[in-house]
């Protein structure tokens, strides 16, 4: 057949031009039908603006459903490896006209991607690529329509001091961080931008960064003597504040338009903390890209900060109000404003909290219990870089950092819970006792705050912690497998799968059921019956989230069972969980076994 039809294109001269034309007008027509769909696709692209089109970002922090972003786990103490000393101390700043520009981001070519993959521990970002971006580049402006038509009776602002603390940060997103505020504040209410330097180390941080901002007017820096961490820093540089309103940043931040004028305003009100929306500053392009339009800050069991979904009512007071603040449980910790007054009264910062770490859960919790607020003003935007590792050192190790940091701040505020917290975490319980905390909860006493539990149900009320009222412990098949979140990356959760049980300290094995039927396990997840298989999935309200005691079963709202399903393994351990038909079947079969949470 296939024979056959070719020798009846190719037999004579004349037959052979004719197929040759043929093909020819084929080929030409498929190259016009190709560069017509590229052509579309590129026209359908730019209707979008390109941030709007930059995902990947995004991505990175936020789950599958969108749900969740996640950031803050943390591994210190890379400072720059095997790399010279002259390169650690060198300012390269050297930008190239129109590189970044509007927030875009700069590509690299693949030999100095090479370069900056060396150099990347330095900061935890690309500084070749910020070396290249002028101080002064020009930023998108992210706001809603609601935020921008809002208008501020600046002449009755609060002034305010924004105070910027880095260590060992690089010139070029430390410069930048200070033009965008001398860029985007207006000049009334700009009271001052001090600068404090926690014992940095680099060459170009010193006389250098002095000679730069000479003649800015209104910038100082301070200088701690020794390093002391974020915490010392900040309280260094509020000491030194004129303005009403003390406005705290990171060191490799960029502040849009409009940023100022709603914090001072929300902050005038002398009861709040008050949080710009963070948006994402590329770690590797330095792409400024807009983030997930609702978040609240929250923690997990083991006290690490997660993003997380704000409840149904903001959602619903957001939708109403775009451009309202609204309340978060705990903020993120770098980027807030606070009026000076109410910073003072409700006790600055815990002095002996060190280096980096849980100073903004303490911060939160005081706030919160102590009768202020925490909120974030959907209308100011700034940029932030979002560090996968921090880049500096942690003098004495960075778990004895951290440990003690989370220690300080659970024995002061959590009551119940920080039972709950030592009990898990042994490490940190075993150097509990040598905090001293005497002055923090005099603090507590003196201002008459409210209990943790207060703060749980009033605050937080879609907590995913134990508490007297909701069962803790292991939810064992008959078959031999648990239930529990097949360990990855925190809070995404996935399918759904028989683990194994482990002893009564294995935290990722516990679960709580709450009186109304969801199964949470840390980091927010709830069991939820998928399409098929079960997933572990962000807690919503959704219905397929409830799973009711009935005996020892576990059914659905629609009456199905929870079922382990069993293959070659026996035991279940890593066989995939179902919502079933009830029948009789072991893996149907679940045991609850209480632990204490505390
Ligand atoms: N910082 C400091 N001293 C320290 C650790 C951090 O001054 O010992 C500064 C750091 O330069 C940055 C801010 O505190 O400007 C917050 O630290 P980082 O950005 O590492 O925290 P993250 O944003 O990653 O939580
Ligand atoms: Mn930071």
């Amino acid at each position: 057949m296939v024979r056959n039809f070719w020798s009846y294109f190719c037999r004579g001269r004349r037959k052979k031009f004719y197929s040759l034309l043929l093909l020819f007008l084929v080929l030409l027509n498929a190259m016009f039908y190709v560069s017509f769909l590229l052509y579309t696709t590129i026209q359908k692209r730019n209707k979008k603006a390109w941030h709007e089109r930059l995902q990947f970002d995004q991505d990175s922090y936020v789950d599958n459903s969108g749900m969740r972003v996640v950031v803050g786990h943390y591994v210190g103490g890379n400072s720059g490896g095997n790399l010279s000393d002259d390169t650690i101390n060198s300012n390269n700043y050297a930008p190239i006209s129109g590189a970044g520009e509007g927030g875009r981001p700069v590509q690299l070519s693949p030999r100095e991607v090479i370069t900056a993959r060396e150099l990347y521990p330095l900061h935890s970002y690309n500084i070749l690529v910020s070396d290249r971006i002028s101080i002064n580049r020009s930023l998108p402006d992210m706001r809603s329509e609601s935020c921008r038509n809002v208008q501020y009776d600046i002449e009755n602002l609060p002034t305010a001091t924004v105070i910027i603390v880095f260590h060992n940060e690089a010139w070029s997103t430390l410069m930048r961080t200070l033009m965008s505020v001398l860029l985007r504040s207006p000049e009334v209410l700009l009271k001052q931008i001090i600068l404090v330097d926690d014992a940095s180390e680099r060459k170009y941080l010193g006389k250098e960064l002095e000679n730069a901002i000479v003649n800015l007017g209104k910038v100082q820096i301070l200088r701690s003597a020794n390093r002391t961490g974020l915490v010392g820093a900040r309280l260094m540089g509020a000491r030194a504040a004129t303005g009403n309103v003390l406005v705290f940043l990171d060191a490799h931040c960029e502040v849009t338009q409009g940023w100022l004028e709603p914090l001072l305003d929300r902050a005038g009100s002398d009861d709040v903390f008050i949080c710009p929306h963070i948006d994402l500053l590329s770690d590797d392009t330095l792409a400024y890209t807009k983030s997930i339009d609702a978040h609240w800050g929250a923690f997990s069991w083991r006290l690490h900060f997660r993003w997380l979904m704000p409840s149904k009512e903001v959602m619903l007071t957001k939708t109403e109000n775009p451009s309202k603040p609204y309340p978060t449980p705990a903020m993120a910790g770098g980027l807030f404003a606070v009026r000076k007054s109410l910073f003072w009264r409700l006790g600055g910062y815990d002095e002996n909290m060190t280096i980096w770490g849980a100073e903004n859960l303490e911060l939160s919790w005081r706030a919160w219990q102590c009768g202020a607020r925490v909120e974030i003003t959907p209308c100011s935007r700034v940029g932030h870089i979002f560090r996968r590792h921090s880049p500096y050192k942690y003098p004495g190790g960075v778990a004895k950092v951290l440990n003690s940091n989370l220690a300080r701040a659970a024995s002061v505020w959590m009551d119940e819970w920080a039972d709950f917290f030592f009990k898990f975490n042994p490490s940190i319980a075993a150097i509990r006792d040598q905090q001293s905390v005497a002055a923090r909860i005099e603090l507590r006493k003196n201002l008459q705050c409210k209990s943790f539990k207060w703060y749980l149900d009033n605050v937080w009320p879609q907590h995913f912690f134990p508490a007297d009222d909701r069962w803790f412990g292991r939810i064992r098949n008959e078959k031999g497998s648990c239930l529990g979140v097949v360990s990855g990356t925190p809070g995404l959760g996935g399918p759904a799968a028989g683990v194994g049980c482990g002893g009564d300290l294995d935290v990722e094995r516990l679960l709580v059921y709450t009186p109304d039927g969801r199964i949470m396990a840390d980091e927010g997840l709830c069991l939820q019956q998928g399409n098929g298989r079960a997933v572990w999935k962000s807690c919503n309200d959704s219905k397929k989230q409830i799973w009711n005691q009935k005996g020892p079963r576990l059914k659905t709202q629609d009456g199905l069972c929870l079922t382990q399903l069993i293959s070659d393994s026996k035991d279940g351990i890593n066989d995939p969980l179902t919502a079933k038909r009830c029948v009789n079947d072991n893996g149907q079969i679940w045991h609850f076994e209480r632990v204490p949470w505390r």
